[in-house]
């Protein structure tokens, strides 16, 4: 059969609130043209992020039920362990409550002022984890995965040659390990090969230093091994998990991606000096270390999302549902950044409205509209986000973007449909859009808590 369908039928339904363009653009007032302040129940498809925001399937919602409560060596803990051993073998495993928070031990143990890390594209609380030790951190993709328009299979992959000389020239004994992301967030949710991973790790072994993988996708990038590397189109995609994190001595996880979870994460190595005080740091700040800041029944419902997320029908549903809307509305005119990654579908917003000029936000500008018009939430990556220098001084970041992101397990098709008609619609009526301008902004991290209006 050509058609995908969606691989689960629904069981349990949350009704979306439908609204009028005027209510919202009472909302819009009100949240002062700032998505983040919106009322999320005020939103008709919201793609603001897939983290976190995975449907749990009713064996999930049954294991919640089995998780045990016990402060110390709850079975709950074992059965996460199990299940994250079985994709990702290594020695030692600390659960922490998000991604950030197993990055925060791990930088606070490993790295200081004299280091640097070096990444494909290092994702932002990873690269501020990495900086708050005073370290640096640096992004070293393909040439590929900053051009927006080039199409390539793997655009997450690490520049191998710029690694090498990267080491050489900085020296390995200020590099206490390297990462690779998978698939890489920042750079568009690209996919890594397996050939990059192993020749990433070929580098390492010449200096002898450690690989993490940051794996929040572990899962989405597998998928892709399978469909476009040579000699893994009949691999289990099982198989091709575990030959990716045979490469690496440890990761870091947000559980809210390819967990399947609303909440959870961990950090895993096998170096046992470093875990022995990656443990004593979760005792201090997240908690103990058989639940890390989760509760039991959270563990519970990780493990069970672990296996689930594995699954083929699962990952061809998902993988072709991101690509069924960048195939539509690419198909209909929209730049987009190419090709679609795994879990998200980026608009140039700089080419979709080139009568708006950078610094005044032509992502916001478009993110605002696609709201106006459809409901639908997606988020400005670009000037808004990332244009204030630490100075006040403004520039334009190196693209406008704006990410619509897929929640997994969410939405039907009938849903991207709709998305599609929507974004379409919107590129239909460009010319009338506005530029915007803040006119409050916090001095950091503005795009949160800013205030925007028309110019
Ligand atoms: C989400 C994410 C993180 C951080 O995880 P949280 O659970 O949000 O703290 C780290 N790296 C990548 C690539 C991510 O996508």
């Amino acid at each position: 059969m050509k058609t995908i369908i969606e691989p689960f039928r629904i069981k349990s339904v949350e009704p979306i609130r439908m609204t009028s363009v005027e209510e919202r653009e009472q909302c819009l007032k009100d949240a002062y043209y700032n998505l983040f302040t919106l009322h999320s129940d005020d939103v008709l498809i919201d793609l603001l992020t897939d983290s976190g925001t995975s449907s749990m399937s009713a064996r999930q919602w049954g294991a919640l039920m089995e998780g045990d409560e016990s402060y110390a060596g709850s079975p709950s803990f074992y059965r996460f362990k199990k299940a994250v051993e079985h994709l990702m073998p290594f020695k030692y495993l600390i659960p922490t409550h998000q991604g950030r928070a197993a990055e925060s031990i791990l930088f606070t143990v490993v790295a200081n002022a004299s280091h640097a890390i070096p990444n494909n594209t290092h994702f932002d609380t990873t690269r501020a984890n990495v900086e708050s030790q005073g370290a640096a951190a640096v992004d070293l993709v393909i040439e590929e995965g900053r051009q927006p328009e080039t199409e390539h299979p793997f655009k997450g992959n690490m520049d191998i040659a710029a690694l090498d000389r990267f080491i050489r020239e900085r020296g390995a004994e200020t590099i206490p390990l390297c990462m690779l992301t998978v698939t890489n967030n920042s750079g568009g949710g690209q996919p890594v090969s397996m050939e990059n991973i192993r020749q990433t790790r070929e580098i390492c072994d010449r200096y002898d230093i450690p690989l993490f993988i940051d794996a929040c996708r572990f899962a989405e990038n597998a998928w892709f091994i399978k469909l476009r590397e040579r000699g893994y189109a009949d691999k289990p995609v099982i198989d091709i998990v575990r030959e990716m994190f045979s490469y690496a001595d440890g990761c870091t996880m947000s559980a809210k991606k390819d967990g399947l979870s609303n909440i959870g994460g961990w950090l895993a190595m096998n170096n046992e000096d470093w875990a022995v005080e990656c443990r004593n740091r979760l005792i201090l700040t997240e908690g103990f270390s058989t639940y890390g800041g989760l509760s039991g029944r959270d563990l519970d419902a990780i493990a069970v999302g672990l296996e689930e997320v594995v699954q083929e029908d699962y990952l061809r549903y998902r993988i072709a549902s991101t690509q069924y809307v960048a195939r539509h509305i690419s198909e209909a005119g929209v730049p987009i950044m190419k090709p679609a990654g795994g879990h998200a579908v980026y608009i140039d917003a700089r080419r979709f409205l080139p009568h708006i000029p950078p610094l005044q936000y032509p992502g916001q500008s478009l993110a605002v509209e696609l709201y106006r018009q459809g409901g639908i939430r997606g988020c400005e990556i670009g000037t808004a986000m990332f244009g204030l220098r630490p100075d006040g001084m403004e520039e334009p970041a190196h693209m406008d973007l704006v990410r619509l992101a897929i929640p997994r397990r969410m939405y039907t098709q009938a849903h991207m449909d709709y998305v599609v008609e929507v974004v379409t619609g919107v590129f239909e009526s460009r010319e009338s859009l506005r530029g915007m301008k803040f006119v409050r902004q916090p001095p950091a991290l503005r795009h949160f808590t800013g205030r925007f209006d028309y110019v």
